[in-house]
């Protein structure tokens, strides 16, 4: 049996664990099976308890551009540990990473860091109803902002995979103030500012979708929906927790050419610890506490590991300026290559890239938005994903998620995952 020691330890944690997983997408309830229990990780590949390797394309779901346990980063992290874990003052080391990050995005004059996606973005759209006064924030079918109330409306990503995306538990008062619009759909937009005029404080979206699968949006979208928010002084928000220092330092802000008005981080910012940020011009920055009225605390937020791995992450990425055009070409010849053999099999997909990260999904339609997901054939997915484990090649456990490849796919890993493709059988 392949997955004997992951299977008695998933049956362990049940017993003292919610479903034995700590977040609900890693128990492959969609897919179907027993979730793997990794041990190990280094470079491309992740390590079982059972001892298989795998070639990783989940990278902890995008913090780990670089791969696995990277040396530099190892050995920085390791040097930090010695002076101590954490402090509840100030360090230098917080404004040093904040420098080095305002310096090099767009917009940015001030950020805050905290633990989590969700805690970014939960705190960037209460910055945003305080500093205008207004309570309705929009967001977008099939985007996920992380597990804050006001989020749990439609949202992507393992909310979507277990076919519930409106959470028991959010409040009536809450959700009403989370007004509901469609990816690529101006219309909806439009009518939901027109039905809400002087009372939507934020549009916030994740600029390229990667919670329900990765979307692409049209060309003149983004344009549009920024022009929208000026006129109505809604502030944007861009939630690159996903799109930060994956697209290059720019995000995509600089991809789609549109400034945000605050942007949120998580994942890369971190190196693989646990860490957010927001920022946004100055203005509505200093709106925060202790400066301003909007309260926003953290005990653990700038901790000094957790900033030591962000920034030797970011300064690699920095320094290494093919870096991206590496892990971009990687994902480019993944997506055409799968889509070769996928089509001379007579399977119906299509695959949605940008930059490193890829979306499969499986059936005729092209996906623009979370309608188009949701009729995606999903069953053939599981099969996909199913097969591809035991092939060792490590996919997100749902069809609604995106791959992100890392700086240690080498070409030798590209061809193991093509050659597990050539095996797939419908
Ligand atoms: N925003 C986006 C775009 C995300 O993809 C995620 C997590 N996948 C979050 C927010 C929430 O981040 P976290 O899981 O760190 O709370």
């Amino acid at each position: 049996m392949l997955y004997k020691r992951s299977s008695a330890l998933f049956h362990e944690a049940q017993n003292y664990i919610p479903g034995g997983v700590n977040s609900p997408v890693r128990a492959f309830k969609s897919v179907g099976g027993t979730p793997v229990f990794m041990k190990k990780a280094l470079g491309a590949y992740l390590y079982d308890e059972d001892g298989r390797s795998y070639v990783d394309y989940i990278n902890s779901w995008g913090p780990m551009i670089l791969g696995h346990t990277h040396p530099v980063v190892l050995e920085a992290v390791s040097q930090q540990l010695e002076k101590g874990f954490s402090f509840g003052t100030p360090t230098e080391l917080e404004t040093e990473i904040a420098k080095f990050i305002i310096e090099r995005v767009p917009n940015v004059d001030k950020i805050r860091m905290v633990n989590s996606g969700t805690e970014a973005c939960m705190s960037a759209i209460r910055l945003a109803r305080g500093y205008t006064n207004r309570d309705k924030i929009i967001k977008f079918e099939g985007c996920y902002h992380g597990h804050s109330d006001s989020f749990l409306i439609k949202a992507g990503s393992g909310a979507a995979t277990f076919g519930n995306p409106n959470s028991p538990g959010v409040t009536q008062g809450t959700a009403k103030d989370t007004l509901l619009a469609r990816f690529n759909d101006l219309a909806s937009i439009q009518e939901l500012f027109h039905a809400n005029q002087g009372e939507i404080a934020a549009v916030i979206l994740e600029p390229i979708p990667g919670n329900m699968g990765c979307i692409l949006p049209d060309e003149g979208f983004m344009q549009e929906l920024r022009k929208i928010c000026t006129e109505n002084e809604t502030l944007l928000i861009f939630d690159e927790v996903m799109t930060g220092f994956r697209l290059d330092f720019g995000g995509a802000q600089k991809a789609l050419n549109i400034d945000a008005d605050l942007v949120t981080y998580g994942k890369i910012i971190g190196g693989g610890f646990p860490v957010g940020a927001f920022g946004g011009r100055k203005e509505i920055m200093d709106y925060l506490a202790p400066m301003g009225p909007v309260y926003q605390a953290g005990t653990l937020s700038g901790n000094p590991i957790a900033m030591r791995a962000g920034l030797t992450t970011l300064t690699i990425l920095d320094q290494d300026r093919d870096l991206y055009n590496r892990i971009n070409t990687t994902t480019k010849i993944l997506h055409e290559e799968i889509s070769t053999i996928l089509s001379n099999k007579g399977i119906a997909h299509s695959i949605n890239r940008f930059g490193s990260m890829v979306s499969v999904f499986f059936g005729d339609k092209t996906i623009r938005n979370f309608d188009d997901a949701q009729q995606a054939d999903h069953a053939t997915f599981n099969q996909f994903f199913h097969h591809m484990l035991t092939e060792g090649i490590y996919l997100a456990p749902s069809g609604y998620e995106t791959w992100f490849i890392s700086d240690s796919i080498q070409n030798i890993e590209i061809e193991k995952t093509l050659e597990a493709v050539e095996k797939f059988k419908k």
